[in-house]
């Protein structure tokens, strides 16, 4: 029996390729068998070898390909037959990222692994945009919430909400474009100052970058009258929100002139 090979959890980036970590580049080099997600840059296969066997098991919105069980069972057959794996996933992987589950299999199984954390979207996207997820004086704490709400399991329960609207500065909402009425609603009702600046990111930093600004009160009119956004985006919410006014550097440079679409 051939030796076990051994998995590597690994990050991608929030979408520009180049924004993958030395090491999760170095993981790619020497892959024998990459299984890549829809949010991972398929730019980044490049950098496999060409020899390298290169599994898509990327979910779409409402089409599973590949059942998280079977992509468990993949990646430890793959390396249980003493390949390197590289398991490439968008962002970080522990972010929103069912990295635990994968871990724990092959942890379950004794086959070595590494999680090579990556950059998230709900830093990054807010980055290119042009705005910091903590400021000294606009946002001293910063949380990352998943907006997919499904009504036979609320995930968020009225305490969460409460502590969302009133001990947070910053949130950021991935997976949240579709429940943003309810986002919006729930923040106000618990509490949140209406007036609060809302962005949402679509395809943050990749040359689509697009940005809505808004507050909790009007950001769904917003986003109606920008049908540029869509799905991947991060809703971000908070004060920090308006130093986009002075530091948007990424879409002015798309935009020559420097105007975004949308401030
Ligand atoms: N592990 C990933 C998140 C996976 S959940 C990470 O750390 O970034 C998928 C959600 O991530 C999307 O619905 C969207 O909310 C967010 N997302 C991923 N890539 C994005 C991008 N380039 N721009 C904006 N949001 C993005």
């Amino acid at each position: 029996m051939s030796q076990t090979g051994k998995v590597y959890l690994v990050g991608a980036g929030p979408g520009d390729p180049k924004l993958i970590t030395v090491k999760g580049l170095e993981c790619l080099q020497q892959a024998d068998v990459v299984v890549y997600d829809r949010l991972a840059n398929p730019a980044l296969l490049e950098h496999a070898p060409e020899t390298a066997e290169r599994i898509y098991c990327g979910k779409l919105p409402d089409n599973h390909t590949l059942k998280q069980e079977k992509i468990n069972e993949l990646l430890a057959e793959k390396a249980l037959a003493g390949n390197v794996v590289v398991r490439l996933k968008g962002g970080d992987p522990c972010v929103f990222g069912r990295v635990g589950e994968e871990a724990e299999h092959l942890a379950r199984l004794g086959i070595p692994f590494e999680i090579v954390p990556g950059v998230t979207a709900g830093i990054a996207a807010p980055a290119y945009a042009g705005i910091p997820v903590t400021h000294r004086e606009h946002g001293s704490s910063f949380a990352v919430v998943t907006g997919h709400l499904r009504e036979d399991k609320p995930e968020l329960a009225t305490e969460k909400w409460r502590a969302l609207a009133n001990g947070i500065d910053t949130v950021a909402f991935y997976m949240g474009v579709a429940n943003l009425p309810l986002i919006r609603s729930q923040l106000i009702l618990h509490g949140r100052d209406p007036q609060t600046p809302v962005a949402v990111i679509a395809w943050g930093t990749l040359p689509q970058q697009t940005t809505v600004t808004g507050t909790l009160s009007d950001i769904e009119e917003r986003l109606a009258e920008n049908s540029q956004i869509t799905n991947p985006a991060i809703i971000l919410v908070g004060d920090v929100v308006q130093l986009r006014e002075r530091i948007n550097w990424f879409e002015s440079a798309l935009t020559p002139g420097g105007t975004a679409v949308n401030q």
